[in-house]
């Protein structure tokens, strides 16, 4: 049986770490009489040049025929230029629910003690919030309309001189999100949700937040839930993250929650992510496009890999997914060829490929 699948390059780093995830999956389907068909698309900085735009719509066409992608990392530039792809892709695709697990693989060097309880999954809203990117930029005339009517309302002084973004949480995102959550729990035989927010301050947005959670929370008697701030969230997860099962965030606490969560259990080399969506889903890793190690062919290809196997998961693939896993598991334990961020000693560590290649040997 064959898949067809679209698989986005990314730039920065991403090419180098795609083809090395891209060759451990097809050998993992291979070993089980299966193979994928890939559609392969350039996003992204180096696109714009050619195409003017980076996320040009016949990528987009590719996904949505195919329901199903693999992404490496794009590039956001910082401040200026092109809005982010990868927020685009979610907007248009609509993606609602990022989930990214965070399980301690035996083997990594992590700074926690006792890392081996660690197996918490984030999912994190993925369309709305701060992270939506509605902004007013600061001096802009809309935007001095905007400081007047939010003071002609009594809602507080802004200065003159402010950029705003806005803050939108709604009830069906919400909703729909924390449905996601309680149902994933459900299926992945998970015992707990955590809903985090700032809910004392943001009483409305992140009340919403707040409140759709319990009261959906009391359709699901068997999963434990509480609620918590996210402040108090991030203390407690660093001291006591066996503490933790499944968490539902809104999209800025859940981007910024996973990194903490990925440095949990050794890093972002080892951390994968899924976007999900109605339609369609596109897996792709924690980390960015690293553009300070391009070319040089020495970063972790295992979170791409473990994305892979979650989207062999997701498309019931589930022989090839347990293989793939199991390889990447083993190379990871044994240490011998592993990368430099998760490298017990440090002057023996080997490149992308050369992991890929060690992982590729225990797929049998
Ligand atoms: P980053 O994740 O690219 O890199 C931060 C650091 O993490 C790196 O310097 C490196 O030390 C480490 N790291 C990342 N990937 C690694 C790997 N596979 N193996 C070992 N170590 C790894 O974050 P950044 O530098 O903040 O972002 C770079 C660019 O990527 C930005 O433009 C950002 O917007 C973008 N970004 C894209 C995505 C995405 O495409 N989904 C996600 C996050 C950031």
């Amino acid at each position: 049986m064959s898949h067809k699948i679209t698989l986005i390059r990314g730039d920065g780093s991403g090419p180098e770490l795609i083809e090395q995830a891209k060759r451990a999956i097809d050998k993992a389907m291979d070993i089980c009489g299966k193979t994928i068909e890939w559609e392969i698309f350039d996003a992204g900085a180096d696109v714009v040049a050619k195409e003017g735009t980076p996320l040009p719509d016949h990528v987009i066409d590719s996904v949505k025929r195919n329901k199903i992608a693999l992404k490496g990392p794009v590039t956001t530039p910082l401040g200026k230029g092109f809005r982010s792809v990868n927020v685009e892709l979610r907007k248009r695709l609509d993606l609602y629910a990022c989930v990214r697990p965070c399980r301690y693989y035996k083997g990594i060097k992590t700074r926690i003690t006792n890392p081996k309880n660690i197996d918490i999954t984030i999912i994190r809203e993925n369309t709305e919030d701060l992270y939506a990117g509605i902004e007013f930029e600061n001096g802009n005339a809309d935007t001095i309309d905007l400081i007047k009517f939010i003071e002609s309302k009594n809602k507080g002084r802004i200065r003159e001189d402010s950029a705003i973004s806005i803050k939108a949480i709604s009830d069906f995102g919400s909703r729909r999100i924390i449905k996601y959550a309680f149902e994933y729990v459900k299926r992945n035989k998970r015992k707990s949700v955590t809903a985090v927010t700032k809910s004392n301050i943001m009483k409305f947005s992140d009340g919403l937040f707040m409140h759709t959670a319990e009261e959906i929370s009391k359709f699901y008697p068997q999963t434990a839930f509480r609620h918590k701030l996210v402040d108090s969230l991030c203390m407690d997860i660093v001291q006591f993250p066996e503490n933790y099962d499944v968490l539902v965030l809104p999209n800025l606490y859940g981007d910024i929650v996973s990194d903490l969560c990925a440095g949990l259990i050794g890093g972002l080399g080892v951390a994968p992510g899924a976007n999900i969506g109605t339609d369609c889903a596109v897996f792709e890793a924690v980390h960015g496009s690293a553009p300070e190690f391009k070319g040089k062919g020495v970063l972790n290809p295992a979170a791409l890999i473990l994305s892979g196997v979650l989207m062999l998961r997701h498309i019931n693939e589930n022989d090839a997914a347990e293989i793939l896993e199991n390889a990447v598991a083993k190379v990871i334990e044994d240490g011998k060829y592993v990368t430099f961020d998760i490298a017990e000693d440090t002057t023996k560590t080997v490149g992308t490929k050369e992991m890929t290649d060690a992982i590729l040997e225990e797929i049998y």
